[in-house]
């Protein structure tokens, strides 16, 4: 049988905790147990990593699947990983990114103290004569 890891620690706080269920490696327990922390820094911790792939998903290499052109420089995905931490840390609110050709991204904190990301795309045509 292979090795299991019952017990994780918060990367937040360090607090050791059992697992009700055993991971497969100690990083995957970690994981777990920072997901499982209730301290605030887990907490930030974990919007980031959420918001994050929330990013990775509307803008990322993957947002193709929803339809949307990918972003393929890494300064722009890393500046809305930026705002996603910043977001986290309270020291931006609400924010809003024309990313030119590749539409608006908003990035904000709502009530339940989760990090929304949204990213709209307009189709204007104009012709004229
Ligand atoms: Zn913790």
């Amino acid at each position: 049988m292979e090795k299991q890891f019952e017990i994780g620690y918060c990367r937040a706080c360090g607090q050791q905790q059992i697992l009700v269920l055993a991971a497969a490696t100690q990083d995957a327990a970690d994981d777990e147990a920072t997901e499982n922390c209730d301290c605030e820094e887990g907490m930030k911790l974990r919007q980031i990593v959420k918001g994050c792939r929330r990013i990775d998903e509307l803008f990322g290499p993957d947002s193709e699947n929803l339809g949307f052109v990918p972003i393929h420089e890494a300064e722009t995905l890393e500046l809305l990983h930026t705002v996603v931490k910043l977001t986290a840390d309270k020291r931006l609110l609400n924010t809003n990114l024309d990313i030119n050709r590749y539409g608006k991204a908003k990035i904000g904190m709502n009530s339940k103290g989760k990090i929304n990301v949204k990213r709209s795309v307009v189709n204007a045509y104009q012709l004229e004569e």
